[in-house]
């Protein structure tokens, strides 16, 4: 079976979908493994570095996508991709089925099986392949690296004969995978840190990191049998709004990664908040790619609203590419290896399976996802 690995296209993206050490495990399965040349660039790998790891290197990226059974990659397919691959062919990626009805209706036509790297389901045996958990937890790591060289102060106390400079106040708004590690990280560089998150079951993970959990009476919020916050309702998000103002108004960086996975994110920071804090103060707005829990932030930048930097720029895990790359590379393999069937050397699409008919958008030309099914009809 032959697996592709074409180039990362996407404008600043430096993470690979594949790292040389995982290309020789992919080869060990008894895979065929085609590279595009300088697929590795952008995150230190060179071409002789997957030659060396069994890999071949093809510089046609046409006929790479045309003679490829299984595609490996991290963004979603063009259009004119799509046409160049081969019908029965399993294309693996981010995909963002909840908004890329055409690309999922083009990838039904071609007859391509599409995985989505965002729908694997959240069970402890899914782990080891959880994308969206490695990529976040790193973008916890990045935002508060990057709030802290915007920030005009240090963040932890510093008491020295000329003076004692106090910790920064560091509020985090929601406390999942990226929340939780910008916690930890804030925690770790000496910030005295607040957080808040719907699911009340997080508090005892903010507390466990050190963090205070600001504690807001919303009623009845809970989480979904998947582990996902629910949506609020108006009235709520105005309730968590007014409870958050004093904290915001007092910390010197604000962190948000609340989600509502398939909706858009809740805003939870308005403009009158941010004008309430002091000047030099910074803001990261996790989710400003796909609409902002801050008011004002502009994805892919860094804005200046009174005196504040509010900060959008997003994939937040490419910062970090070479890392990030061994994380995703490994959920990759991972996937494979749990659908490898050993005998026949081949990617098995087994909808008996208690991970894979979850993050199986389109096959057999069909769309096979219900919840896609449903939300396309
Ligand atoms: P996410 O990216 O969908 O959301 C980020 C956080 O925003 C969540 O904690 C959510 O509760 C919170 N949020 C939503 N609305 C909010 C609001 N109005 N105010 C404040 N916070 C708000 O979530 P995620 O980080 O991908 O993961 C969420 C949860 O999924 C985890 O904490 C865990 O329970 C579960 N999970 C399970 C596994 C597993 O078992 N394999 C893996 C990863 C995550």
């Amino acid at each position: 079976m032959r697996l592709a690995i074409p180039r990362e296209t996407l404008p600043g993206e430096n993470r690979v979908p594949i790292i040389p050490d995982i290309a020789k495990k992919l080869c060990r399965l008894g895979a065929d493994v085609d590279v595009e040349s300088g697929m590795g660039d952008s995150a230190g790998f060179s071409d002789q570095d997957y030659i060396d790891a069994g890999a071949s290197i093809v510089t046609d990226r046409a006929a790479l996508f045309g003679s490829a059974d299984v595609l490996l990659r991290i963004h979603k397919p063009s259009h004119d991709e799509i046409a160049l691959m081969k019908p029965g062919c399993i294309h693996i990626s981010f995909l963002d089925p909840f908004n890329e009805h055409d690309l999922v209706t083009a990838l039904k036509e071609r007859g391509v099986t599409a995985i989505s790297m965002e729908m694997i389901p959240r069970t402890t045996r899914s782990q080891k392949m959880d994308a969206l958990s490695s990529q976040a937890n790193l973008a916890g790591y990045v935002m508060v690296m990057k709030a802290a060289s915007y920030l005009p102060r240090i963040l932890p106390m510093m008491m020295t004969p000329a003076g004692t400079l106090k910790p920064a106040n560091v509020f985090v708004i929601g406390a999942g995978v990226a929340g939780l590690q910008a916690i930890a990280t804030a925690k770790r560089l000496g910030a005295k840190v607040t957080a808040f998150d719907t699911r009340p079951v997080v508090a005892e993970q903010v507390q466990s990191l050190g963090a205070k959990f600001l504690e807001i009476d919303l009623g009845e919020t809970g989480e979904t049998a998947g582990g996902y916050a629910k949506e609020l309702t108006p009235e709520q998000v105005e309730m968590q709004r007014q409870a958050q103002k004093d904290v915001i108004a007092k910390s010197d960086v604000v962190i948000t990664t609340a989600q509502v996975f398939g909706r858009k994110p809740p805003v939870l920071v308005t403009s009158d908040m941010i004008e309430g804090m002091a000047t030099g103060s910074v803001i990261v707005d996790m989710a400003a790619e796909t609409g902002g829990n801050v008011e004002g932030s502009v994805p892919g930048e860094v804005v200046n609203i009174a005196g504040v930097q509010l900060i959008g720029t997003g994939n937040w895990s490419s910062d970090v590419a070479r890392d990030a790359s061994q994380m995703y590379a490994s959920n990759l393999f991972n996937l494979v290896e749990d659908n490898w069937d050993e005998e026949q050397k081949l990617f098995k699409v087994d909808f008996e399976d208690d991970i894979l008919p979850g993050c199986i958008i389109t096959h057999g030309g069909e769309v096979v996802h219900d919840t896609i099914k449903n939300l396309m009809a």
